[in-house]
């Protein structure tokens, strides 16, 4: 009960901008409740009449029950639509901040915990946390309304009371039992549906990889075999959930009967009068429905709980760990930046071994090495992705370990291999960098970027959709769609990472012209792998097992280190083949 209450309050909060529509539907339901208390009190007092043949006092209570019933409907639906609006405003403040802090994990942290973790709670766990609110009020309602068919069983008659009594407390003890054993291996069934869910979105994701290498088959048994290990989980919760019922109903059926000969027996020896008998008779079913009402009541408090706890995780358990900066700011930064001695593993290996070089700002600088020699890691560090490193990284004389995120983040960018294209339009795609980005930079950006004239060459030009239900994009154009983000982001830094694949020549005298553009006014940093770029590169470091084994200019590498010499023949025989 404790956790609740924290969790409630947690909850709470989210209500703010709610609390008159929410006092209205508190009022809604106290009436709701109000009429679930007179409506049965009226059906008694028909009853009575019934037995006693007075039929126009039938009548009466008749038409009065009607309206009550009518008004139960018609403020039951107001109530409903009033919640609904409610719900969906607390529901998408927590997901936004969920969100939000979502963004702020670290690396690692999504490398280790799978998506699936992150879409459930975001989707489904904040879901179940917006409706407490209704199922409280529902089942303490249930509550309220029921609670008082014990006073009346005390007064008509103490020995149907204390058979009531009994009946009453064995269900409550079996379906509290019930509950807490069912919550236990929820918990279980709820860890491996995020393990399915981040299957699921892998195998949609990578569907085109899977296709090619012809990977259908075992990628299938896989999602079989996960599918068989959570369906088994969710059999075992049901069968014993059903046992459990079942044990209830029996004992349901069994007091309900209990009760029967009870009152039949005080009637027989004149101890209850038959109209008595009958009113009691009628609402021997109200006790389950208490019983029915605390245990909806406990099983919400329990589900609630659990995905609190969920939720609550992200922002407070040591697992999700949040990416850190520092404090400094630089309001300009020119783009000279220094690695010094740097160590770094993603795990016990070391990746990058005591790394030292300068850039200057505005130079153009070449990384080259073998695939796995730690290139994309340095761009990784520099932009902060990964915190564990020993020696210092510095931008403009201060180390990034200093900086705040926007001096950092705000003035690097990024142009990956296969850069993340969002499924939305060109346009918004880029306004994702800047909100209030014109037309007239838009197209500025895509011109430099060498991507205008085949965007005005599509039939919605800036507003072509890209991805799901819309136009692919080849590889080359991606980079030059992500060389326009750049453009627009207008960072000092741009790190590039240069596609390995063969790009037909035009697309790659495309992407060299939009790197042109960029030279002489950024500092730029590419991973290399094509010599058009090495040779109009300022200087190119060499690096091999995460150390910078030579340094030069194109002509004093080819002399100086062999083992450069010997990947530039090997790249140009392939540019050759
Ligand atoms: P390069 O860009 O030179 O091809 P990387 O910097 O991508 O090399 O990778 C260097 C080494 O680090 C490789 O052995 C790679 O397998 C490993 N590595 C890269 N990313 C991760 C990661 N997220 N987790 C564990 N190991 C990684």
């Amino acid at each position: 009960m404790k956790d609740f209450f924290k969790n409630f309050k947690y909850i709470w909060k989210y209500t703010k901008g709610n609390r008159s529509k929410l006092t209205i539907y508190v009022i809604l339901d106290a009436l709701l409740v109000l009429i679930g208390l007179i409506v049965p009190y009226l059906s008694a007092k028909r009853l009575v009449e019934l037995t006693n043949s007075n039929f126009e006092k039938m009548l009466y209570f008749t038409i009065i029950i009607y309206v009550f019933e009518a008004s139960y409907d018609i403020l039951t639906a107001i109530a409903g639509i009033v919640y609904k609006k409610i719900q969906l405003s607390i529901n998408k403040t927590m997901q936004y901040n969920l969100g939000k802090e979502i963004l702020k994990l670290n690396a690692k942290t999504f490398e280790e915990k799978g998506t699936g973790v992150f879409t459930q709670r975001l989707l489904v766990d904040t879901e179940k946390l917006s409706t407490v609110f209704t199922d409280i009020n529902d089942y303490l309602g249930d509550v309220i309304a029921n609670i008082g068919i014990f006073g009346a069983f005390f007064v008509l008659s103490k020995t149907v009371f204390l058979v009531l009594l009994l009946a009453f407390l064995v269900r409550t003890i079996l379906d509290t039992y019930r509950v807490n054993t069912i919550n236990k291996q929820k918990k279980i069934f709820r860890e491996h549906n995020d393990k399915l869910t981040s299957f699921s979105t892998e195998l949609i994701r990578g569907q085109q990889d899977i296709k090619i290498l012809n990977g259908e088959d075992s990628f299938i048994k896989e999602f079989d075999k996960r599918i068989i290990e959570i369906n088994n989980e969710s059999y075992k919760i049901d069968r014993k959930n059903q046992l459990l019922i079942l044990l209830r109903r029996m004992w349901t059926d069994f007091s309900d009967l209990l009760l029967i000969v009870t009152i039949l027996i005080l009637v027989m020896k004149g101890e209850l009068a038959l109209a008595t008998g009958l009113v009691l008779f009628n609402f021997r079913w109200r006790y389950e429905q208490l019983s029915f009402g605390i245990n909806r009541l406990h099983q919400t408090i329990k589900d609630f709980n659990l995905s609190a706890g969920r939720i609550f995780d992200i922002y407070e358990s040591k697992s999700y760990q949040k990416e850190t900066f520092g404090k400094k700011h630089l309001d300009k930064v020119n783009g000279n930046f220094e690695f010094k001695n740097v160590t770094f593993g993603y795990t016990d290996i070391n990746v990058l071994n005591k790394i030292s070089f300068k850039v200057k700002a505005n130079e153009t600088v070449a990384f080259v090495g073998k695939s796995g020699a730690g290139k994309s890691t340095i761009f990784k560090l520099l932009t902060k992705m990964y915190d564990n490193y020993t020696g210092t990284i510095l931008i403009d004389g201060v180390s990034i370990q200093e900086l705040d995120k926007e001096s950092i983040r705000g003035n690097i960018s990024i142009v990956s291999q296969n850069p993340y294209i969002f499924n939305m339009s060109i346009k918004d795609n880029l306004r994702l960098i800047k909100e209030d980005l014109t037309d007239e930079e838009m197209i500025n950006a895509c011109k430099m970027a060498c991507l205008h004239e085949y965007i005005e060459s599509l039939q919605d030009k800036y507003d072509t959709i890209i991805g799901e239900g819309g136009i692919n994009l080849s590889g080359g154009q991606k980079q030059r769609l992500a060389i326009a983000r750049a453009f627009i982001k207008k960072t000092e830094i741009i790190l590039f990472d240069e596609a390995t694949s063969a790009l037909d020549n035009e697309t790659q005298n495309e992407i060299q012209n939009a790197i042109n553009n960029l030279q002489k006014e950024h500092t730029i940093l590419i991973i290399a792998h094509r010599l058009s770029t090495i040779k109009n590169a300022d200087r190119i470091l060499f690096i091999e097992e995460g150390k910078i084994l030579a340094e030069g200019n194109h002509e004093t590498l080819f002399k100086k280190c062999k083992e450069y010499k010997h990947l530039y023949e090997s790249e140009l025989s392939k540019e050759n083949n």
